[in-house]
């Protein structure tokens, strides 16, 4: 389901979306020759997600059906080439500063360290990342590093192993530690992302957020989102931020870090233990339903099959990789990005019951 955009029919030239053609806004003239990527309302991007394939190794519950889904082919996604060229432009034409590579699982691509060292080498100031459920990183991690990568956010939802394996579907906790484990080895900084699930790792929340001080990686917890395509996610159970901070508050106290959050989808807080007083370190909540922070969002996002999509919750995609397949030069690409960021949505809703359940889910889109 794709929304309407409030200044109805736009009558600019077929752009290949996916959907919502027919109800693009106008691109008007750029103002002052600003060549970033603005919206209609005043935001701009600086952050790009790029997936880099749909396919994963964990079947996590709230993201993927036990079954998988049907992926789109190798032929048709991005190439190492491809990605540098459309990073390159972001970073030099657009004004991308920060590039964070997702899926799926980006180290199912084989040629995962290639995709980091094109990048890096494509514009020298970018800060390169990477999302990842960490199986196969304690491998890779020192090569990652060596290629460009800055730091990497890795998904645990628990440290137990059979709840690990409740949440993930597969017995793969051991291979995900080390992986952690390797990556820190190899000077790259860790953050933890966990979605809690009530009834099933909700009552281990505190555990997980001893386990990451312990080791001196933020842990972040991320509201479930209506994000998965066997619609399981509800809005009378999913666990809010509020309900969050309460299941830390018997260990732990938190205090707002007053730092600006700069268009970061956590709100940190400082960590004291109840116990001794000490100050532990931080945590963030990443509230994307119940304090929704629209309004601040910096993120325009590539899709593997190179589309891209300006927002999680709106089904318009356009396609880049397309364009550049069919010989568009880098104007025509540039142009149509563009355009896709002057017609990203407001928001997605700041109530629960006005949420868009998209078609394509976070292992497609690129968490
Ligand atoms: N496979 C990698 C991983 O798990 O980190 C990268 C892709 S995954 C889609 C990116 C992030 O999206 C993960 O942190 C995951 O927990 C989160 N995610 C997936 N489905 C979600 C959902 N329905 N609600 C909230 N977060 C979700
Ligand atoms: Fe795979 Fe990441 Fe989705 Fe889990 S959250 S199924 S690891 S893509």
């Amino acid at each position: 389901m794709s929304r309407v955009h409030p200044e109805g029919p736009g009558d600019q030239p077929d752009l290949g979306t996916r959907a919502a053609s027919a109800t693009r806004p106008v691109l008007p003239p750029r103002p002052d020759g600003d060549p970033g990527l603005v919206d209609r309302f005043g935001r701009r991007a600086v952050d790009l997600r790029v997936s880099l394939t749909e396919r994963c190794n964990l079947r996590c519950t709230y993201c993927m059906p036990a079954e998988g889904l049907p992926f789109a082919p190798d032929a048709a996604l991005m190439s190492a080439d491809e990605i540098a060229r459309l990073v390159g432009l972001g970073a030099r034409e657009l004004g991308i500063r920060k590039v964070r590579f997702t899926g799926g699982e980006p180290l199912l691509r084989k040629d995962l360290v290639d995709v980091v060292a094109r990048s890096a080498a494509a514009h020298p100031d970018l800060e390169l990342s990477l999302t990842t459920n960490a199986i196969g990183l304690a491998s890779r991690a020192a090569a990652l590093r060596a290629a460009g990568l800055h730091r990497l956010n890795v998904s645990l939802d628990t440290v137990d192993p059979d709840v690990f394996a409740e949440v993930t579907r597969r017995p793969f906790l051991d291979r995900v530690l080390e992986g952690i484990a390797a990556a820190a080895d190899a000077g790259l900084g860790v953050k933890i992302n966990a979605v809690l699930l009530r009834g099933v790792n909700d009552h281990l929340a505190a555990d997980l957020l001893a386990w990451c001080l312990e080791r001196g990686h933020e842990l972040r917890f991320i509201e479930q989102m209506p994000l998965d395509p066997g619609h399981a996610w509800n809005a009378t159970t999913m666990i809010t931020a509020a309900q969050i901070r309460d299941l830390l508050a018997a260990d732990y106290s938190l205090t707002p870090d007053e730092a600006p959050r700069n268009g970061a989808p956590a709100e940190r807080y400082r960590v004291r233990s109840r116990a001794t007083g000490a100050d532990l370190g931080t945590v963030g909540v990443i509230a994307s339903i119940t304090e929704s922070f629209c309004g601040d969002c910096t993120r325009t996002r590539l899709t593997a099959d190179g589309h891209v999509r300006s927002c999680l919750f709106s089904d318009d995609e356009t396609d880049l990789l397309g364009a550049l397949r069919a010989g568009a030069d880098d104007q025509a690409v540039l142009d149509r990005w563009r355009r896709a960021m002057w017609a990203k949505p407001r928001d997605h809703g700041d109530d629960t019951d006005g949420l868009v359940h998209p078609t394509r889910g976070m292992s497609a889109i690129g968490g």
